[in-house]
This record gives structure tokens, sequence and C-alpha cells, in this order.
């Protein structure tokens, strides 16, 4: 089959790999120069296969409402807030109220995470791609002894589903992370033994660059403005490129991967995706001094600052904002970035030279992504991932790869329905 995915971020590659293995042939539709562009460039980096939950956290919803008047509070609203945002906060609280929802998801998100880094390992047994990748696990920090008791629940979850985790005493973090020198607060931490980290935007471009050499076609600075469809197929997308040319792309089926961008081209189709813009900020910063950087990655939960060792540089990213598509970089949110890590890591790198980025999670209101088959019978979706897009790329381009040619998902797909906002 000739099949069009839309979106080169690091979902959209990730699937026209899997398409591309079993003999598809596969077109790519970008509108940036590159692939990885967007919202897949400056994550925090982490592989997090047993963090992975969702947004609508019945537990959090009194937390969180703190933080939105503290200055580091993690939690940030553009005021006045738009429509969007308050319709998506509203759809957010009536999922994190639904009873036992928030535990099937979970568990349905963390399946995923399981089979994702299968698909990641055997990605790299087959590929020498270079992008700062590893298995060296991930921390996070108990910053009170309340945190500390919150993580034995999620351990004793994890140890159900058989996913490696420890909980670690201040002084086995320290032997763990022994370039974390800094005095924050520290009462332990859970270890995610098995989770790893990597740059996702060098990922994307090497898997892409992988992809052409196997014979995906990627159209760079091409975007696609609408797909065209009748009552039961969608018979081709209409393309402008960067000059404003036209053109009719016709193949055999269609995936939309276009992260935050994928609600407005299947709305006229029908299918309602309430896909909203989660804001995050980054610094990268090349480390001048590696004995005192994070060994793999920790999540401050002090700050609510995750910080990543990515080769010789250091990612450090944070702040769950709605503010819909806005690009700005307030120096306040960086500032406590660099707060964070200066906290934990003191002098491992020049933070005031560090590179800034902002992106968007593609956040769907309950929290797992959107994977399966579309309206129409050749119309498929894998996108919407939030937080997680990156740990769950290889496993849910798995996934959607095996609905597309008829076969069972090796992961209970309920909770990733796409038509379940409308039901
Ligand atoms: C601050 C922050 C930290 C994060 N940390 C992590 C982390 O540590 N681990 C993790 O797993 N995830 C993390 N994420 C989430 C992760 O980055 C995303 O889930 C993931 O990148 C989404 O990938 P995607 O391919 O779906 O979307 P994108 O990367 O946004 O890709 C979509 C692509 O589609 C293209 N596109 C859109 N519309 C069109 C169109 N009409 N025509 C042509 N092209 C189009 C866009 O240009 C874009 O390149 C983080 C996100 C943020 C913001």
């Amino acid at each position: 089959m000739h099949i069009v995915v839309v979106g080169g971020g690091v979902v959209g590659v990730t699937t026209a790999w899997e398409l591309n293995r079993r003999g598809h042939q596969v077109t790519v539709i970008e509108r940036h120069d590159v692939a990885g562009n967007e919202t897949s460039k400056g994550n925090a980096a982490q592989r997090s296969y047993g963090v992975v939950y969702p947004w609508a956290d019945p537990s959090m919803v009194f937390k969180a409402l703190p933080w939105l008047f503290k200055q580091d509070g993690p939690l940030k609203l553009r005021m006045p807030p738009s429509v969007e945002a308050v319709k998506f906060m509203f759809a957010t609280l009536r999922y994190a109220w639904s009873p036992g929802l928030f535990g099937l998801n979970r568990r349905a998100m963390l399946r995923l995470g399981i089979h994702s880094r299968e698909r990641f390992l055997k990605l790299e047994q087959e590929l020498d791609l270079e992008f700062d990748g590893d298995h060296k696990g991930l921390l996070h920090l108990a910053s009170t002894p309340e945190a500390l008791e919150g993580y034995r629940d999620v351990h004793n979850l994890l140890t159900e589903l058989g996913i490696p985790s420890r909980l670690l005493s201040p002084e086995q973090v320290r032997e763990v992370e022994p370039g974390m020198v800094g005095g924050g607060p520290l009462y332990g931490a859970l270890s995610y033994d098995t989770d790893g980290t990597g740059d996702c935007h060098l990922f994307s471009r090497a898997l892409a660059n992988a992809c052409e050499e196997k014979g995906v076609e990627f159209r760079y600075n091409v975007e696609v403005d609408n797909l065209i469809a009748g009552e039961h197929r969608v018979d081709a997308v209409a393309l402008r490129n960067a000059d404003g040319e036209r053109e009719i792309l016709k193949a055999d089926a269609f995936v939309i991967s276009a992260g935050c961008w994928s609600p407005t081209l299947v709305r006229p189709i029908g299918l309602d995706l309430p896909i909203y813009p989660i804001k995050g900020y980054s610094i990268t910063v090349p480390l001048k001094n590696q004995e005192h950087a994070p060994f793999s990655t920790i999540h401050d939960d002090n700050y609510k600052v995750v910080s990543t060792r990515l080769g010789d540089r250091l990612r450090a990213t944070g702040f769950v904002e709605l503010a819909d598509f806005n690009r700005d970089i307030p120096e306040a949110r960086i500032a406590t970035i660099r707060k964070s890590v200066e906290s934990r890591y003191p002098g491992c790198a020049d933070l005031d030279a560090a590179e800034t980025w902002t992106g968007f999670r593609p956040m769907t209101p309950d929290g797992p992504a959107i994977i399966g088959q579309g309206p129409r019978e050749n119309l498929y979706l894998n996108t919407g991932h939030g937080t997680f897009g990156w740990t769950l790329s290889a496993g849910s381009a798995d996934v959607i790869a095996r609905v597309i040619d008829g076969e069972t998902s090796p992961v209970n797909l309920d909770a990733f329905r796409p038509g379940r906002f409308q039901e």
C-alpha cells in the first residue's frame, strides 16, 4: 500500500519506519525543513516507560491549584484564559473524577510503555543511530516524606506489572547520583531501573535518514491543508509548499501524526480531537563539570524540573502551562529551571549560556494518546501523546502499523480509541 503519514515528529517518523519495514510505500509530509523540529525538539529527553501516567489525575486536582499562585510553581495559566483552555480544564476535571478511569488508563499506558521499550531495544539493535541515547534508569527524588510515601504505591504498581523499580534512601541516591552535591531537600527516591534517555530531535532526524535510505519519501517544507474525503474513504491530501504551490496527493491510506495540529485536519470529517497544547520550557547547555552532572535523568519534585544527561550536555525541563500556542519564553520560567539545577548540581554547567526552548505537549484531556482507526476506513491516527510521546513513540508506531495491516495489537487499545471523546 502507499501510505501517507502527516507529520514528521518522532511519532510520524517511527510510524514511517514501522510501515516501511512491513513493505509499504511511505510518504511523510512535514511542514518544517527537518524531522522532529516541533514538540519533539527540546523535550526532557526521558524514555520513561515506567513513569507514564494519565494527565487527568484525581490526586492532582487540589494539589495543583496552589501551584498556580506560587512564583516557582510548575503549573501556569495565562490570564485571561482562552475558551479552549477553559474547555480543556473542564474536560480534564470530568475525566479526573470518572471513578476508576485514572487507574485503568495508567495501566494501559504502562503496558504501552513496556511494549515501547521492547521496540526501542529492537530498533537500536538494528540501527546504529546517534542520539545520545541510553538506558541507565531514572530517579524521582522525594523532597518531602509525603512524596516518598506516595512513591510506595507507584513501586507496588510497577512490581505488579513486572517493571523493575526500587525505593532508595538518601544515601543510596547519592551513590547512584554522585554528582548531586547540592543541598536541596532529599528524603529518598524511586528508581525506575530500566528507563532511558535520549535526544528526541537527534533521534527523529537520524531515523528519518535511515527511513530515506530504505525508500521512504520525506516531503519537507510542505503542509497538508486538508484531507479530501468521501463518505467511506480518504482519497487524498491537499498539499501546499513554501512557495504556495498546491498539489493533490493520492494514497491508499493516511496516518495523522501531526501532534497539536491534528485536530484541524480531522474536524472537517467529523472527528473531534480535544488535543490542547500544554506548554513547557527547556534549557540545553554543554557540561563544564561532568562529575557534578546527573548520571542519567532525575525528576526534582521540589521544583518539578527534570534534568537529563545527554552525552556531554545537560537538558533541564519544566512547567505545565496553558497559554494556547503562545511561544514566548519568559525569563522567570528559565530562572526557575536554572534554580532547580543549581540546587542539585551546582557548577555543572554555565546555565546563563544555555539554549532556551519552548514547545507544546499534544495533550488529551484524559491522558492516553489517540491510536487507531479514524472515521474513514483508510484513515488512522497516532497522535495526542501529551507528556510521553518520545517514550511511547516506538511502541505506538508498531501498534498502529499492525492495526493498518489488520493484525491484533499486542497492547489493548481501548484506552487509546480515537472516538472516545464523542461517546
Ligand atoms: C517541555 C516538554 C517536555 C517533554 N518531555 C518529554 C519526555 O521527557 N519524554 C517524553 O516521552 N515526552 C516528552 N514530551 C512530550 C513529547 O515531546 C511529545 O509527546 C512528542 O514530541 C510528540 O511527538 P509528535 O510527533 O506527536 O508531535 P510533534 O513533534 O509536534 O510533531 C508533529 C509534526 O507534525 C507537523 N505538522 C503538523 N501539522 C502539519 C500539517 N498540516 N502539514 C505538515 N506537517 C504538519 C509539525 O510540523 C510537527 O513536526 C515533552 C514535551 C514538552 C513540551
